[in-house]
């Protein structure tokens, strides 16, 4: 498209769409090999499980091959029987998403739009202004204290106008978290007619005893909505299946602008096989536990700061342009992540891979910086 026809084009557009830039992913590795020639390279720049799928999802999987040609179950029933089993809530309060993103993308649609605020800290995930953004809305970023939330800050921004408060907990990019007493005196104070979405995508990697598991709170806070995600400790992020958990009337609203079959079959039946499989999600936090010790203390090492982080990834302080180095890494085939369109541009995002994957990395870290 030329840019004289976009120039035609976007004052047809919602506000929001001129200023948007698609978000971006990190490198696929089948790309950065053709480009550079190579074979053996690693990615730790998504956040993936390094261990991949259970056993059980793939059983699953192939087996679901044969009805390839049928339509989804749009409801998902069995899968959110399952995740309502899990959590100890009805069914009707579970929102599938094709990803959690699709979730959060849900209740911009159905709160925001132009003259409402979107609410969320400086660092937070992109999706938050991406779909605030399209829908609308007026983002009101709140600067980050310690690179984490600051939560008072974020409670005397909340007027008239606030429709929705984004809080990722822990935080991706930056690995930070908040305690269990912090996060429910903040949304104890929030108005009930402001939703509060706590994205807890890393929930089952972080070990901290006032950690808290907010989809206790569903019965307390009727604007309340927790999303996790497949992508991450199930390992199962190709797939895109995550949910929402809220009140069975958020949940309805929700459901309202939902895709009809926006989780595959695939999916379905990989997310409820993930569920049973408890010995291999132990194993992925277990391999991760030690991958983001080796990191630290390579990191450490190296000389170099660190943001200390409760999920799957590192996000490292290099005292420079990160730019570089990221480049740098690409050409020994170790793919990171730049994170300057979070406000970051000295760091570097790393994800915790297998004990090998850590040392190719930090090795290579040294070189490109000596
Ligand atoms: C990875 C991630 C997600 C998960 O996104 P999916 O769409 O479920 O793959 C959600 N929130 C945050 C903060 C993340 O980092």
């Amino acid at each position: 498209m030329t840019d004289s026809m976009l120039d035609r084009l976007i004052p047809l557009t919602t506000p929001g769409i001129a200023a948007l830039r698609p978000y971006t992913p990190g490198k696929p590795i089948e790309e950065l090999e053709r480009e550079l020639g190579i074979s053996d390279s690693i990615k730790l720049a998504s956040n993936e499980n390094p261990l991949g799928p259970s056993d059980k999802v793939s059983a699953a999987v192939a087996a679901a091959i044969p009805d390839l040609s049928r339509y989804p179950d749009g409801g998902g029933f069995r899968l959110r029987e399952a995740i309502a089993g899990l959590h100890g809530v009805s069914p009707e309060q579970v929102t599938l998403g094709n990803g959690s993103n699709d979730v959060l993308d849900l209740v911009a649609r159905v709160f925001l739009q132009p003259g409402t605020e979107s609410l969320f800290s400086e660092h937070a995930f992109a999706v938050y202004p991406i779909s605030s953004q399209a829908a609308g809305a007026t983002l009101r970023v709140v600067p980050a204290k310690d690179y984490g939330h600051d939560l008072d800050a974020m409670a005397s921004q909340v007027n008239d106008r606030t429709r929705v408060v984004w809080i990722a907990n822990p935080n991706n990019p930056t690995g930070t978290w908040l305690t269990g007493r912090e996060l429910r005196r903040f949304v104890e104070q929030l108005p009930s007619r402001v939703i509060c979405v706590i994205d807890e995508a890393y929930f089952d990697y972080v070990d901290e005893a006032d950690y808290p598991d907010t989809s206790t709170w569903l019965g307390q806070f009727p604007n309340l909505i927790v999303t996790r995600t497949f992508s991450k400790a199930y390992g199962l992020a190709a797939l895109r299946v995550g949910y929402g958990l809220s009140h069975p009337d958020l949940a309805d609203l929700l459901n309202r602008v939902r895709q009809p079959f926006n989780v595959n079959s695939l999916a379905q039946v990989a997310a409820t096989a993930a569920l049973s499989d408890h010995v291999h999600l132990a194993a992925a936090i277990s391999v991760n536990r030690e991958g983001m010790e080796q990191l630290v203390a390579g990191v450490r090492e190296l000389g170099l700061g660190y943001i200390p982080s409760v999920g799957n990834f590192l996000t490292i302080d290099l005292g420079r342009d990160a730019a570089a180095v990221d480049q740098a890494l690409l050409r020994e085939g170790v793919i990171t992540r730049q994170v300057a369109n979070y406000g970051l541009p000295n760091h570097l995002r790393v994800s915790v891979g297998l004990a090998h994957e850590n040392d190719r990395f930090l090795t290579a870290l040294q070189k490109v910086l000596t």
